[in-house]
């Protein structure tokens, strides 16, 4: 006779949390063990990290039996959870376990605090198995659809709105900006839109794991082991928040934004996309959101369509149709351009896609530092950014996709940990987003990206946008009196925190080395955007792109740094 699951809230209640997690494994001990007869691959579940059995058996027949089950595990905890599973649905009716609201049981024993995330995937597998038995013998009204152990981990932290940001004080948070030069200078630094600095508060996270508690993760159960998985995994919670994703699982952890796209493209379009077929994308793009699916459209005979533009650098949206048919089956477009700044219709956008059955991808690496991201809102099917340009560190980047894509997105990269089983001559694959995740992650950066991530919202991405949208317009209207200087891209009002531009005769590397005489750090170059600048008919540009901690002063000291150059470079003839 098995224990009931109120003996074991009994149990619990009187327990303090270190012994209440020596009473789930003595559960485990307790269970009775499959013999090895009966430790039957057909029986195993998916998706767990140990092995895990599970048999049921309707007790009668009729429209709605009792069902009862037997489960076994390698691993003590897990049998530990299969008692807990065990006391709440075995000898039930098939109705009566899809009627049963596990989340509670779960809920009341904090078993989020004594088991690792990949546990927790393991018990979601466990879930779904009963389930889908007992949804085979109820009647069909017994049916309620929903992801229970899902509903458990998601956690929408409130949302925080503050008006404004005080620049000076966010400034204060940056090492890097507080320097004196060796030329006596401080950094007037505007190259964030290539990669952003880092506030204390994540350069301390950084250091705080590597001093405390590194380890390799999802590998051990030692304490390090165990802490290094509950903090990647709350960094993986709060960027799903931060970009209001449905769940954790739909957020993969990778190196950049470029890996991530070519993970979709040759993941996703190898098998999606095929001959006499469409993928769309724009002239803005960088070369990481154009490259790959260029070279997807060649390896799969497919056509690579481009959405025409306007004249002041946004995507005509009036020739959608000429371009959106049938024949496309994705659509790849950047949220920011990382040259003109343009910020793209993606609600739109993913609207017209969806009706003529495409997916639309996009490269928020831009976009997801300037303003508030909604991946639901926006009906996006994938957006993908990096740690580097949203105050976090290098090395991590974020893949995000509908749980459809993702369950039908093929990995391109195997290894370890994205494995379900491996056999001698073939393997399946983890679920998402393990399956996405081979090898070593970046644990470090990903942790440190959590504390980006924290350190935005609390500012809100609002404010920022705010902040910065004014620093964007005070610099364009003092630009635009600079004599010869031309700006590329459109109106303040379409864009964000980027200006691009160049000043007739003068070479932008020129001028960029000029401007860093005086500490004002710009990019010059195409910005990994050929296309664009041969659009624009011209082969650079000079780039000043603006972050919460750029100040007026900084506004100042560039266009007086750009008077400067303009008087002291030789122009070309
Ligand atoms: N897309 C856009 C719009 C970018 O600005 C960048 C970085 N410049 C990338 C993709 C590539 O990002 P990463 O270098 O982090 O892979």
């Amino acid at each position: 006779m098995h224990i009931t699951t109120e003996e074991i809230f009994e149990e619990f209640e009187e327990l303090d949390p270190r012994d209440q997690s020596q009473f789930l494994l003595e559960l485990g001990y307790d269970l009775p063990r499959f013999p090895p007869e009966e430790q039957r691959e057909c029986d195993l579940i998916h998706g767990c990290q140990s092995q895990v059995w599970l048999t049921a058996r309707a007790v009668e027949d009729g429209s709605d039996p009792v069902i009862e089950f037997r489960a076994d595990s390698d691993a003590e905890i897990v049998r530990g959870l299969i008692a807990i599973l065990l006391a709440s649905y075995s000898g039930h009716t098939a109705s009566e376990i899809l009627r049963l609201p596990i989340n509670d049981v779960f809920t009341r024993l904090r078993l989020k605090q004594y088991i690792s995330p990949q546990r927790h995937n393991g018990l979601q597998g466990m879930v779904d198995r009963i389930r889908e038995i007992a949804r085979r013998h109820a009647p069909c009204t017994a049916y309620t659809e929903q992801s229970p152990v899902q509903v458990v981990l998601r956690q929408q932290s409130p949302a925080q709105t503050v008006a404004s940001i005080d620049p000076q004080e966010i400034r204060r948070q940056f090492p890097v900006l507080n320097q004196v030069l060796e030329d006596g200078l401080t950094p007037v630094y505007l190259d964030s839109g290539a990669s952003a600095q880092k506030p204390q508060v994540v350069i301390d996270k950084e250091r705080e794991v590597e001093e405390q508690y590194f380890a390799n993760a999802y590998r051990g159960r030692y304490r390090f082991g165990a802490r290094i998985d509950e903090e990647l995994e709350t960094a993986r919670q709060k960027i799903a928040t931060f970009i209001s994703a449905e769940s954790p699982q739909q957020i993969a952890f990778t190196s950049g934004t470029t890996a991530t796209l070519n993970a979709v493209a040759f993941g996703w379009g190898t098998h999606h996309v095929g001959a006499g077929d469409e993928i769309l994308i724009t002239e803005m793009e960088h070369h990481a959101n154009f490259v790959p699916w260029q070279q997807l459209a060649i390896q799969r005979q497919a056509t690579l369509r481009f959405i025409p533009m306007t004249d002041d650098g946004q995507l005509d949206i009036s020739r959608l149709d000429e371009v959106l048919t049938t024949k496309t089956k994705l659509l790849a477009v950047c949220g920011m351009s990382n040259v003109l700044g343009t910020v793209n219709p993606i609600k739109e956008l993913a609207a017209r896609a969806h009706e003529v059955g495409a997916v639309i991808v996009v490269d928020a690496a831009q976009s997801v530092p300037h303003q508030v991201t909604n991946v639901v809102a926006d009906d996006v099917d994938f957006l993908i950014f990096s740690g580097h340009k949203l105050y976090g560190p290098t090395g991590v980047g974020i893949l995000y996709g509908k749980a459809d894509r993702l369950n039908e997105t093929q990995p391109i990269l195997f290894g370890g940990h994205m494995i379900d089983r491996v056999y001698k001559d073939h393997s399946t694959w983890a679920a998402p987003p393990a399956r996405f995740e081979a090898g070593t992650l970046p644990i470090v950066q990903a942790i440190g990206l959590g504390t980006a991530v924290d350190w935005i919202s609390g500012l809100s991405v609002e404010a920022i946008h705010n902040h910065e949208q004014r620093l964007l317009r005070s610099a364009t209207e003092q630009l635009q009196q600079i004599p010869g200087l031309t700006i590329f891209g459109p109106s303040v009002d379409h864009k964000g925190a980027i200006i691009s531009f160049r000043i007739d005769d003068v070479h932008p590397e020129d001028l960029a080395i000029m401007l860093d005489r005086r500490a004002v750090l710009t990019r010059h170059g195409h910005h990994c955007a050929m296309p664009l600048h041969d659009l624009l008919g011209v082969s650079a540009t000079t780039r000043a792109s603006f972050a919460a901690y750029n100040t007026d002063d900084d506004v100042t000291a560039l266009v007086s740094a750009i008077e400067y150059a303009r008087d002291e470079l030789p122009r070309r003839p």
